[in-house]
C-alpha cells in the first residue's frame, strides 16, 4: 500500500511538473467531438454546448477578460440567413506592452440526415477539437509561468463558414493591431499516420524559420515548414484557415496543421481516430515554438 501511494505522490509530481498535461490534452478533445455536440455547427445547441465547456475551461486557467467577458457574438449571413456566431477569448498579461494571438476554430459542420442506423454527426475531432485542446493546453501553461508578451487566446467560431469568426475578431481587435507580433494558428494538430505536422507561414516571414528550426531538431515528430508559397497552388495554406486574417493585416503569423487525410471532413473524424501520441507530440512542438518566440520575440 505505501508502494503504491509513493507511485501515485510520484505520478501526480510528474503530472504537476510536465509541461502539457496530456490525460487533459485528450479529455478536451473527446468531450468536445463527443456525440452531444453534434458536430459543433455555428449557431446551434451542439456549438452552444462547446461554448459551455470552453467557458468554464477559459475559467479554470484564469483567463482574463476582455470588457468583462469571454464572449463576442457576431453576425453573417449564410445561404439566404442571417447566423450569430460566438468568438470566446480571453489573455494572460505579459510584461511588456506586445501582443501574441493564440487561436484555434471551435465550430465544425455540424450533422447530416443520413439513413437509418449510419453516423450522421460530423465530429470534428481533428478539425479542429485537436487545435482547441492545444490552445486550452498552452492558456494552462502560461498561467503558471507568466510570459513576456501578453498572450490572448482566441476560440474562434465559423471558420467553416469562411473564416467568419476570425474576420470579425480582426475587425474588433481588441487591441491594437500595430501591438499584435504574432498569430499562432493550429487547426488538425492530432492526425497523421506519417507523424508530419506543418508549419505554414514562415514563406512569407522568414524570420520566424529560425525558431522552428530549433524546436524541430529536438521534436520527436517531423515538424515541417511549407505549404505556404503561391506556387504550391491549391496545396498554398496561407488562405485556408483563421490566419488569413492576420495575413491581410500584416501581422506574421505561424499555422500548424496536418495534410488532409481520409477521415477529413467525414463522420470518422472522431475521437478513435486521432493518433494520441503524435498530438501530444505536436501540441508540445507548438508550445516550444511560442515559448521562444515569447522569450526571445
Ligand atoms: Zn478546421
Amino acid at each position: 500500500m505505501k508502494k503504491l501511494l509513493s507511485i501515485a505522490a510520484c505520478m501526480a509530481a510528474l503530472s504537476a511538473t510536465a509541461q502539457i498535461d496530456s490525460a487533459q490534452l485528450l479529455k478536451d478533445v473527446q468531450t468536445l467531438s463527443a456525440d452531444k455536440m453534434e458536430g459543433r455547427r455555428t449557431g446551434t445547441k451542439g456549438n452552444r454546448m462547446a461554448q459551455f465547456y470552453l467557458l468554464d475551461r477559459f475559467r479554470e486557467a484564469g483567463l482574463q477578460q476582455f470588457h468583462n467577458t469571454y464572449e463576442q457574438a457576431f453576425f453573417f449571413n449564410s445561404r439566404g440567413s442571417r447566423i450569430m456566431g460566438t468568438n470566446l477569448y480571453g489573455y494572460i498579461k505579459g510584461k511588456v506592452d506586445s501582443f501574441i494571438v493564440i487561436s484555434a476554430h471551435y465550430d465544425h459542420i455540424g450533422t447530416r440526415a443520413q439513413s437509418a442506423g449510419t453516423d450522421s454527426i460530423y465530429n470534428g475531432a481533428d478539425d479542429n477539437a485537436s487545435g482547441v485542446a492545444g490552445l486550452l493546453a498552452m492558456a494552462r501553461y502560461f498561467s503558471q509561468r507568466p510570459p513576456k508578451h501578453t498572450l490572448i487566446f482566441a476560440a474562434f467560431d465559423a471558420e467553416e463558414t469562411g473564416l467568419q469568426g476570425a474576420k470579425d475578431f480582426s475587425a474588433r481587435l481588441p487591441v491594437p493591431a500595430a501591438r499584435i507580433i504574432l498569430n499562432i494558428n493550429m487547426d488538425m494538430i492530432s492526425h497523421s499516420d506519417k507523424r508530419e505536422l506543418y508549419v505554414c507561414g514562415t514563406y512569407h516571414y522568414p524570420f520566424l524559420k529560425p525558431f522552428i528550426n530549433t524546436v524541430a531538431a529536438g521534436s520527436p515528430i517531423r515538424l515541417l515548414t511549407g505549404h505556404d508559397r503561391p506556387e504550391d497552388g491549391g496545396n498554398d495554406w496561407t488562405g485556408q484557415s483563421d490566419h488569413h486574417v492576420f495575413h491581410l493585416r500584416k501581422i506574421p503569423f505561424l499555422y500548424f496543421g496536418v495534410e488532409d487525410h481520409p477521415d477529413y471532413h467525414k463522420v470518422t473524424d472522431e475521437f478513435s481516430t486521432i493518433h494520441p501520441s503524435f498530438f501530444y507530440q505536436a501540441a508540445r512542438s507548438v508550445l516550444e515554438v511560442v515559448k521562444k518566440i515569447d522569450e526571445r520575440g
